[in-house]
């Protein structure tokens, strides 16, 4: 299928929540505008549902929201419209999901965010189709694309067919894992543990030894996928760090920051003329806790790592349940500045962010909802989960897994799932065919600190040596390494919001 070349065509390839969101800010944006400009936009997806992606579109009633409802909205600056839905869907919900209480305090399973994110896209199609806007939805892989001249982009679909396009967004979303491609092959080997029905499928003795590698949000998934379908069996969590999430509280807790703020930081630039480091981060995110206590901290006495995670778990549940982890009250303060900090590292910087703290600022700033830290301490008491650390070696021996970590303890499991984070590199993110591709034509240019490179006030991205620079965007986890909070649904919602005004702008 060819598409009318006097239109301007907008291809969005993805459509998870963040595609979703660059749709709807086109439509609405286009009509605001009160565009003459003839516009169609397609939407592409690979999978068989349009609008959950691969966050939303669990099975699984028991993976719930990690962030709270009251964050989720799909439009910018109107983070409570999910709270809102929900409150004027209450017979669904009633019926379908009684034990959500709709509040922008709670986390609403997954599955339900996801039929939010669909009627939105089903609405606001419709009124695309009611202002004359050409709208499609094509259920394909887009697995090529070819720039004619500086102006357009011609993409090729995994079924022969060629669509052109003016503007092509890239929301592809999240990669598979990189590590342990070696054992892709094996049928105990669960390379990801989405989709959930894969786990459910290939583990069918309830009884049998279950190694999950990871022990991050990733990893509790795919715990609750096994354990909620009745596995019996003995699961470990086999990681580098060996770290456990911490526990929400039930409520957000206000944090006044006096240290940690932008001015200061901003400050120190100007007063030492450098740029800022991770060390200056860490310098200030420790003065600002002791500031709060008013008392010196033994640091080292703080270090989670290589101690009882059962002990660590009761207590970050005792904390959370009185709001009382001031680590993550103070992160969670962060939350509007974490950006505009980010973006005074450098590269280099950056990089040696990811291997010092953000181990630490993951499983303050990513930590899990009170009802799954209760579902891990009572799997951890019962001694049906454990969690190794310092282990990054899988061997398969012909009939099952040995893993090992660093001390030369060894370990058996009959599977293992992989759940140790999405890639970061491009080029290792060999599930997305299309970026590598894109790649190899020097269309797009790599980050040094991960990810893809980009204008970050339009996420137009830049192209490799000798290439002019194309209409190409993308939004959400291809900025991994430009941007940190990729993994927040509400960050991606106000990247759409720039990114579609940078697209409105030339066509109307
Ligand atoms: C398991 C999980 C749970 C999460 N929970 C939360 C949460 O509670 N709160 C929160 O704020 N964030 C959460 N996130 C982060 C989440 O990634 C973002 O919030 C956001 O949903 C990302 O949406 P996306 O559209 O960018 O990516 P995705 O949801 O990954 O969607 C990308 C889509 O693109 C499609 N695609 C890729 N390549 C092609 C192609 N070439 N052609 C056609 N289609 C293609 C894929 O099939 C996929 O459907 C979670 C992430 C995961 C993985």
């Amino acid at each position: 299928m060819r598409m009318d070349t006097e239109l301007k065509t907008i291809a969005i390839v993805g459509s998870g929540a963040s595609g979703v969101a660059c749709f709807i800010q086109l439509v609405l944006k286009y009509i605001i505008a009160k565009s003459s400009q003839p516009l169609s936009i397609v939407l592409f997806e690979r999978k068989n549902e349009f609008g959950t992606g691969l966050a939303y579109g669990t099975g699984q009633e028991g993976h719930l929201l990690n962030t709270k409802a009251g964050l989720m909205g799909l439009f910018p600056g109107e983070r409570l419209h999910f709270v809102q839905w929900m409150h004027q869907h209450k017979d669904l919900i009633e019926q379908d999901f009684p034990q959500v209480h709709p509040h922008p305090d709670s986390y609403p399973p997954r599955m339900l965010y996801g039929l939010y994110v669909q009627s939105m896209l089903d609405h606001y199609f419709q009124i695309a189709q009611q202002h004359k806007l050409q709208v499609s939805k094509q259920h394909m892989e887009i697995v090529d694309a070819e720039a004619t001249g500086e102006q357009r982009i011609t993409l090729k679909s995994n079924k022969n067919s060629y669509y052109h396009a003016d503007y092509v967004i890239l929301a592809t979303g999240t990669p598979a894992s990189a590590t342990f491609r070696e054992l892709n092959g094996l049928t105990q080997f669960i390379a990801s543990p989405w989709p959930s029905k894969r786990i459910l499928t290939t583990i069918e003795d309830k009884n049998a030894k279950v190694s999950i590698v990871g022990s991050s949000l990733t990893a509790i998934d795919a715990l609750i996928t096994l354990v909620e379908n009745g596995h019996k069996g003995p699961i470990t969590f086999f990681s580098l760090s060996g770290l456990l999430p911490r526990v929400q509280s039930p409520a957000e807790i206000p944090f006044q920051r006096k240290v940690l703020t932008l001015s200061n930081i901003r400050t120190l630039i100007r007063e030492n003329q450098r740029s800022l480091r991770v060390k200056d981060l860490i310098r200030l995110f420790r003065a600002e806790v002791e500031n709060h206590l008013q008392r010196k901290v033994d640091w080292a006495a703080e270090e989670r790592v290589g101690k009882n995670q059962l002990d660590l778990l009761e207590g970050d549940i005792r904390q959370a349940t009185q709001g009382a982890n001031l680590y993550q009250n103070i992160l969670y303060s962060l939350r509007e500045d974490t950006y505009a900090i980010w973006k005074l590292l450098s590269a280099d910087q950056k990089i040696l962010f990811d291997k010092w703290i953000k181990p630490y600022f993951d499983i303050n700033r990513h930590a899990i909802p009170m009802e799954n830290g209760v579902k891990v301490r009572n799997l951890l008491k019962t001694n049906q989960l454990r969690v190794i650390g310092n282990s990054d070696d899988i061997q398969w021996d012909g009939t099952k897994f040995i893993l090992k970590t660093e001390d030369e303890k060894s370990y058996e499991a009959d599977f293992v799932i992989n759940a140790s984070g999405p890639a970061s590199v491009v080029s290792k993110m060999e599930d997305l065919p299309l970026l590598q591709i894109l790649l190899k034509k020097n269309y797009i240019q790599e980050y040094a600190a991960g990810g893809l490179l980009a204008d970050l006030n339009t996420m137009r991205l830049e192209s490799g040596d000798g290439i002019p620079r194309l209409p190409l965007y993308t939004v959400g986890h291809p900025l991994s390494g430009l941007q940190l909070d990729v993994n927040s649904l509400w960050f991606n919602v106000e990247q759409a919001d720039r990114l579609t005004d940078d697209i409105i702008q030339q066509i109307r």
